[in-house]
């Protein structure tokens, strides 16, 4: 049998949790998290990171840093995670969707302009499959019209745009460390800060709205309740399985690359001749081999093949449902046409990819259908 996605882990993670349950330190906030928050900022070159129990929490703490009240509206693709959508929702904006490209489900800059309005707030970027949104067309757009820019960068760990690591473009990223990601901590995730006007706000959203952090730097003499804010941080137990896989960041990511290539170099005559598209291939930047999909020529073709592989034990597996046509949403959406997240809704197949994936196997499979 081979899964769609089984979890590869380094060996150390029982040993660091174990260190940290010695330590008799398990809330959040200890030396693992420490490390994990000076990797991350000194790797990537983020301005300020905090672990959170998900992607999800950190793009919740980032709809509140942004301040969004009801009314306020927040454009983000339609092709993408839940989470995404309900960060925002949850404070009560309007989210407004913008359309993919025809060859990427990556959000159509091109459409974002003509969205804006008074009331717009924010641009949240999805780089899908880990591969780059257009950002300096993201990023003028924000510039001109006074916006935030939230990358939703869950996919994105390791990736880059023009030589800088994705998440560190817009004001403020969300990263994901849950178990189907490159990178895991079984549910995890970071938020990372580029934008200085956030920083000490984001300390205390992370931290039930009180000024810990201050006070245990010695920068306050005592603390209290300052803000709004929730119980954001993880458990030491988490960023410590999370550390034991960011020591193994290289290896994890090049052992997936060369899955990548594999598909994109044995697949491409067969998809030719059944009228399948590989997934463009990336710039070599911008590929951290999150994921590799096809586009079938129908919906019919994806359901055969889904049933071809799966006759033969092999998981492959479609992915969102356009966010706008949704039952929760449907019928506050505009009305508009997105042809072509409903066009990925319905062709896009993800193969199976992780660290031990016999790719081999799949790849015969697939040229037996
Ligand atoms: C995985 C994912 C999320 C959610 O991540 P969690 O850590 O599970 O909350 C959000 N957005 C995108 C694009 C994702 O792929």
């Amino acid at each position: 049998m081979i899964p769609f996605n089984k979890p590869f882990l380094t060996g150390k993670e029982t040993q660091y949790i174990e260190d940290a349950v010695k330590r008799l330190k398990i809330s959040g906030n200890g030396d693992y998290t420490k490390e994990c928050h000076n990797f991350f900022e000194q790797q990537y070159g983020f301005k300020k990171c905090l672990l959170t129990t998900s992607c999800t929490d950190a793009l919740e703490m980032c709809a509140i840093l942004a301040d969004i009240k009801p009314g306020d509206e927040v454009i983000i693709p339609s092709y993408t995670f839940v989470s995404t959508a309900i960060a925002f929702i949850r404070q009560g904006a309007k989210v407004v969707f913008a359309d993919s490209y025809s060859d990427n489900p990556n959000i159509d800059a091109s459409q974002i302009e003509a969205l804006i309005n008074s009331k717009t707030k924010a641009i949240v970027p999805v780089h899908y499959a880990g591969v780059a949104c257009d950002m300096d067309a993201i990023m003028d757009i924000a510039n001109r019209y006074d916006l935030l820019v939230i990358e939703d960068a869950a996919q994105a760990i390791t990736s880059r745009y023009k030589g800088k690591y994705l998440g560190s473009i817009g004001h403020m990223a969300a990263f994901s460390f849950h178990e189907t990601k490159n990178v895991i901590a079984g549910e995890g995730g970071l938020l990372a800060i580029n934008d200085d006007r956030f920083v000490n706000r984001a300390e205390i959203i992370w931290e039930k709205g009180t000024n810990r952090a201050e006070f245990f730097r010695g920068e306050v003499n005592k603390y209290g309740w300052v803000d709004i804010g929730s119980s954001f941080l993880p458990s030491e137990i988490i960023s410590a399985f999370l550390w034991a896989q960011l020591e193994n960041i290289e290896t994890i990511q090049s052992k997936r690359l060369q899955h990548w290539h594999y598909y994109n170099n044995q697949l491409k005559e067969w998809a030719e001749t059944k009228g399948i598209k590989l997934m463009p291939t990336p710039l070599e930047e911008t590929n951290n081999a999150h994921m590799y999909y096809i586009v079938c020529n129908s919906i019919e073709q994806r359901t055969s093949l889904i049933a071809h592989l799966k006759a033969n034990s092999i998981y492959a597996v479609f992915h969102y449902l356009s966010l706008h046509a949704s039952d929760y949403y449907k019928d506050k959406h505009d009305g508009r046409e997105l042809e072509n997240s409903d066009y990925f809704t319905n062709h896009l197949l993800r193969l199976p990819m992780f660290y031990e994936l016999p790719v081999e196997e799949v790849v015969k499979c697939l040229k037996s259908f």
